[in-house]
């Protein structure tokens, strides 16, 4: 299997990769930000309790969000492989990744990183509040504590993953196919 973390900041690109990654590499793609704004939308227990910390652009807890990645995986008994955009974002959601997949008879190969300097974040999201309507990117002041959220607590699965010589960084910054062709040179063809 092809199992690819797809890891960055907010703002980074990592939704619009996905799909060429999906479409090229013929993955499933679970992104645990979609889930919760789907639930969200539709009102669901789980949409409830994810939306007082999404709001906010708190992480949503550790035990919520690995079930809730965990039961999406099942769901695929016959993927290629996955595609995990926005998990994991803790060292906790990290370590229970590899124990489910080494269940499962299959492990994590890459994490893919992209890397864009966190200016141009703040740009990138302020203007995709304007354009996508989407709740956490309306309000400074949410991008800046989700920033905070990554450099605390996601930012070090780097190392996590670069101790497992599984950690490929590529420069984010460029067209949209720049950079999807800087990701197939790590992925292979
Ligand atoms: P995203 O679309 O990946 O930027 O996620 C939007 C929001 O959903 C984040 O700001 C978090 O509140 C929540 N979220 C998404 N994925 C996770 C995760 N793996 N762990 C905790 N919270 C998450």
């Amino acid at each position: 299997m092809l199992n690819i973390v797809l890891f960055g900041p907010p703002g980074a690109g990592k939704g619009t990769q996905s799909e060429n990654i999906i479409k090229k590499y013929g993955l499933v793609h679970l992104s645990t930000g979609d889930i919760f704004r789907y639930n969200i939308k539709n009102s669901t227990p789980l949409g409830n309790l994810a939306k007082s910390y999404t709001d906010k652009g708190d992480l949503v807890p550790d035990e919520v969000t690995i079930r809730l990645l965990e039961s999406e995986v099942n769901k695929h008994a016959q993927a290629k492989g996955f595609i995990f955009d926005g998990f994991p974002r803790t060292s906790a959601q990290a370590e229970a990744l590899d124990l489910f997949l080494e269940s499962k008879g299959t492990a994590i190969t890459m994490m893919v990183a992209l890397e864009v300097p966190e200016k141009e974040l703040i740009k990138r999201l302020v203007g995709r509040g304007k354009e996508s309507g989407r709740a956490d990117d309306q309000d400074e002041s949410i991008i800046h504590n989700r920033i905070k959220e990554y450099n605390q607590k996601t930012a070090p699965l780097k190392e996590f993953y670069s101790n497992q010589n599984k950690f490929r960084g590529i420069d984010g910054i460029g067209t949209i196919e720049e950079i999807f062709s800087r990701i197939c040179n790590e992925v292979g063809n």
